[in-house]
């Protein structure tokens, strides 16, 4: 047993109760074996049926079918940014669009590696809103679009999954596995687990295997995604007990219906937050109300000595994680799958008292 802690923790994150306990229970003696997943051979059968299941569950969650290559790699999202421009950039120019922390991040490390330019920023409206799709300057010649779905730090997302003629990359880490999306739309999605999908440390990688011809051939062999895909993502030692708990996450989310389901209950939650916001005049989100995310909801309070105060009187109701990122200030509530509404209507509740003290 442990103490009942509401954990608002951007990443890592909240990871389903159900998953913890069953990791708990198999942590010395994996079904039998003698042994725990720690201490287990990538190249056994045992673990040769965790990584086949999990990449079918995968798959059946997303709707990828084998056109789509799907690897568990090691190095967290930001090792994608440079590795997606490296393997992609026989393709031509990156277009980015700039939405935020993350994707200005993913640009800088971008144009390190390959030919990248920014095609569209909010930077100017303090990255309130998605810039419009008709405002990208994309060049037909370019190689493909590099977008971040939802920015974790600001709280902001796209509505929709934008229609473009070039292949669309996307780095998905704080919203996959949150809704169901158009998989066609897209030609490469990364993530780094521990926001919604599991403990940090595991990386999920989605490419067209049409794109995977690209890759320049004198790559490194750790940064090349083909022979990463060739060899199951086992090129070298994968980080097996992470993958082992993205697994169990996997499952823990087609047993609760699946992404349609996930999508549902993020809608139910960030809704209940964000008008429980706009009702009060106490506190404050700057996000344009269409490009709200629903996943990290980001707001303030009038000066950083009530948000101090928000914050350890939180604390003290056993709620966690509510500091917003260093680089905005603030507060941030991150309402990950693995959150029940309950855990939200009572940071709610919450929220409600402490500005009936100081509001
Ligand atoms: C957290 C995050 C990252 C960085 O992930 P690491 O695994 O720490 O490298 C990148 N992009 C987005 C959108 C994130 O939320």
């Amino acid at each position: 047993m442990r103490q009942q802690i509401i954990n608002f923790n951007p990443g890592p994150a909240k990871l389903p109760a159900p998953v913890l306990q069953q990791v708990q229970a198999e942590l010395l003696d994996y079904q039998g074996s003698g042994i725990s997943v720690l201490e287990m051979s990538h190249r056994s059968d045992l673990f040769a049926q965790i990584a086949h299941r999990s990449e079918q569950r995968l798959r059946q969650l997303l709707g990828l079918d084998n056109g789509w290559a799907v690897l568990f790699l090691s190095g967290g999202a930001s090792s994608q940014f440079s590795l997606s421009a490296m393997n992609l950039s026989a393709l031509g120019f990156a277009e980015h669009i700039i939405t935020g922390h993350w994707s200005q991040r993913a640009y800088l490390e971008a144009t390190k590696v390959a030919p990248a330019r920014i095609a569209a920023s909010s930077e100017a409206l303090a990255y309130s809103e998605i810039p419009a799709q008709a405002d990208w300057q994309l060049d037909e010649s370019s190689g493909y679009v590099h977008i971040t779905s939802n920015e974790t730090i600001h709280g902001v997302a796209y509505p929709k999954i934008p229609e473009i003629d070039l292949p669309l990359v996307a780095d998905m880490s704080s919203d996959f596995l949150s809704k169901p999306i158009d998989i066609d739309r897209f030609g490469l999605i990364y993530a780094g687990a521990q926001k919604n999908a599991g403990p940090a440390g595991l990386t999920f990688v989605l490419i067209k295997r049409s794109l995977l011809e690209h890759a320049p051939k004198d790559l490194p062999a750790m940064f090349n995604y083909r022979l990463l895909a060739d060899k199951n993502s086992m090129l070298n030692t994968p980080p097996v007990f992470n993958w082992y708990v993205a697994a169990l996450v996997l499952d823990w989310i087609d047993s609760g219906g699946g992404l349609p389901m996930m999508e549902q209950a993020a809608i139910k939650r960030s809704s209940l937050l964000y008008s429980q916001i706009d009702s009060s005049g106490f506190y404050h989100n700057q996000i344009a109300k269409n490009f709200r995310s629903r996943i990290n909801v980001a707001f303030s309070l009038q000066h950083q000595e009530l948000e101090n105060m928000f914050l350890q009187q939180a604390q003290a109701a056993g709620m966690t994680g509510l500091k917003g990122h260093r680089a905005i200030g603030g507060l941030r509530a991150s309402l990950y799958n693995a959150m029940p509404f309950t855990e939200l209507e009572t940071l709610v509740e919450f929220m409600r008292e402490f500005e009936s003290k100081y509001g």
